[in-house]
């Protein structure tokens, strides 16, 4: 083993027996680089982030210009600055009326703590309902509205009154009542394995929170800034949140989420209590920069229009027996087989050839592809053959 695993391995925490090492020194566009010379498609973006690519020269060079202005200067919410201001404006332009008012937190986690908190805090409920195999964060409040037990159970106690129910099921709508705070939801269940939900159940959801009085938080940490198609994937289903959370992309690189609300709902956070939900970097001028650099490329590059025609040429190139289903949405992929150890051997074996696949943390017999939204034609070829090729080798293994 070489030195830098070795400090890697004692040094940095651990989350998993069995990390990629793979060794970073350079990024650019679909590609990543080792010190070795080897060269990687990455093709889940980092999971979810680089969806313009790694270093876009527009991101870089807004980053740059925001360093030499200033960086951090004081905590969330009191001093105005340029770049948050600028993001907001740009951000809510882009959104439903209703969503007219951002919180700029530093992660996606933080970002539906502080939607669960504001829906709590402006219904006055307690219950939260979340759907079964979702995955909303790592941290307890977030934890607490994830779907997957195993990653649970170890943490408890976790929040109360959190009530569970099968995503995409119109039935289970009723559990929603006039004691419920909150329903949050991912637009389209990313961990779970890219699980698409119905625009008749998006409707039926809405229509039950309005008439319970029920706030809608739509998490699109994982389906936003242009993943599906659409800036965010609520736009397939012609259903409006509430509250709807971003992060990953977001910043083109840089750690950024949000939640954003109406302004009516959000001012709530000004009093009882004041200060109602804080934090120092949330905002952050170069994060922010970033970000509003971001929403301006897949504009000005008209980047979704192309997004549903290369998922469709990856799912054409794709097409093998051994794979059982195809889940698609613009480009997030789930491809799913009969085994675990089959995608295991499959994602090693492309990972072998230069192209980064990944797993899901909820469903273990499917691998994701989720590449830059501006991968060429070209490099979606060379990806596909890498990919049938080592679907192909499955035979000589099993
Ligand atoms: N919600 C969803 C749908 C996600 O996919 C993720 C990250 N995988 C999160 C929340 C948490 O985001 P973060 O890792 O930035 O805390």
């Amino acid at each position: 083993m070489n030195f830098s695993h070795s400090v890697f391995l004692k040094h940095i925490a651990q989350t998993t027996g069995h990390p990629f090492l793979i060794d970073v020194e350079r990024a650019e566009g679909l590609y990543l680089y080792s010190p070795d010379g080897k060269r990687y498609m990455d093709l889940i973006s980092g999971v979810g982030v680089s969806n313009i690519g790694h270093r876009h020269p527009y991101v870089v060079n807004a980053i740059k210009e925001q360093l030499d202005k200033h960086l951090h200067v004081m905590v969330y919410g009191e001093f105005v600055q340029s770049s948050p201001n600028e993001l907001a404006e740009k951000l809510t332009k882009l959104l439903p009326d209703n969503l007219n008012c951002c919180y700029f937190t530093n992660s996606g986690t933080e970002a539906n703590e502080g939607a669960l908190k504001l829906a709590k805090r402006y219904t006055g409920r307690t219950e939260i309902i979340t759907c079964r195999r979702s995955y909303h964060g790592s941290t307890h409040g977030s934890l607490s509205v994830s779907g997957n037990e195993v990653k649970k159970y170890a943490f408890r106690p976790l929040l109360p009154e959190v009530r569970f129910i099968d995503f995409n099921s119109i039935t289970d709508l009723d559990n929603i009542t006039t004691k419920t705070a909150c329903v949050i939801i991912e637009t389209i269940q990313g961990d779970a394995g890219v699980r698409i939900p119905s625009a008749k159940y998006m409707q039926a959801l809405r229509a039950k929170c309005n008439e319970t009085g029920t706030l809608l938080i739509f998490d699109e940490i994982q389906t936003g800034i242009g993943r599906t198609g659409k800036l965010f994937a609520f736009e397939h289903f012609d259903v409006v949140p509430d509250i709807l959370t971003s992060a990953k992309a977001l910043g083109g690189g840089l750690p950024i989420g949000t939640f954003v609300s109406s302004y009516e709902i959000m001012q709530c956070l000004t009093h009882n209590p004041m200060l109602g939900h804080i934090t120092t970097f949330g905002g952050n001028p170069v994060c922010c920069a970033a970000a509003l650099a971001t929403l301006n490329v897949i504009e000005d590059e008209g980047l979704l229009d192309n997004v549903d025609g290369k998922g469709l040429l990856f799912e054409q190139l794709l097409q093998h027996e051994r794979i059982k289903e195809i889940r698609r949405k613009g480009l997030l992929f789930a491809f799913e087989f009969e085994t675990s150890e089959e995608v295991a051997f499959i994602v090693q074996e492309c990972l072998k050839n230069g192209v980064i696949c990944f797993w899901f943390l909820s469903c273990p017999n499917s691998f994701r592809i989720a590449p830059p939204i501006n991968i060429s034609n070209d490099e979606i070829q060379e990806a596909c053959k890498i990919i049938i090729d080592a679907i192909n080798q499955l035979d000589n293994h099993h």
